[in-house]
């Protein structure tokens, strides 16, 4: 019987024990060694995205206690580790669109902190680093509108309505009237 050793494990297998390669041969790791590490990685990947939800999580909560100082409001802090995965797990802008690697991606309060907004899974999606720092301390809709972009105003409303078992055309509402309250604020309408 021919045999091939593992280049990890060192063991002498039978052929049959390697997947074959498309030239004909076969790879330099047994079966059982491949999947291992396959596996591997994988717990690995696993490991570091929650890794990355814990640390937005405690990012969040500071940044809400310090603007809480700041500001003499109570601000709502109650969002857990479960709901940040389930925020970053479709792993996309919610602005933007582009599809990111978790650690590419930071939680945004839709509507600001310092903007009566809520540190609470109600009021926070997953932004990359650019449309966050872009959208700054404007609340989303002043965002999403001056970027012109109805498909991920759309998705916003909805996701949002989702989380807060409302309708999207609430939420719209909801928004651009916080929006418009920050424009004249600003003096520049958000409409
Ligand atoms: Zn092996
Ligand atoms: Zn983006």
């Amino acid at each position: 019987m021919e045999t091939k050793q593992c280049a990890k494990c060192k063991e002498a297998k039978a052929l049959s024990g390697f997947y074959p390669t498309a030239g004909g041969g076969y790879r330099s790791q047994c079966k059982e060694c491949e999947i291992a590490g396959v596996m591997e990685r994988e717990r690995r990947r696993r490991g570091t995205f929650r890794q990355k939800c814990v640390a937005a999580l405690d990012n969040s909560r500071h940044r809400t206690r310090k603007v809480e100082a700041e500001t003499g409001r109570h601000i709502e802090n109650t969002l857990t580790l479960a709901e940040v995965m389930l925020i970053f797990a479709a792993g996309e802008c919610m602005y933007c669109g582009t599809t990111l690697d978790p650690k590419e991606l930071t939680l945004d309060h839709v509507i600001p902190l310092r903007e009566g907004g809520t540190n609470t899974t109600e009021n926070i999606v997953a932004a990359c680093k650019r449309c966050n720092c872009s959208k700054g301390e404007r609340p989303a809709f002043y965002y999403v509108w001056k970027m012109q972009n109805p498909r991920s105003a759309k998705k916003l409303f909805g996701t949002l309505a989702m989380r807060q078992n409302t309708h999207p055309t609430t939420i719209m509402r909801e928004l651009r009237q916080q929006a418009q309250e920050y424009g004249n604020g600003k003096g520049g309408a958000a409409q």
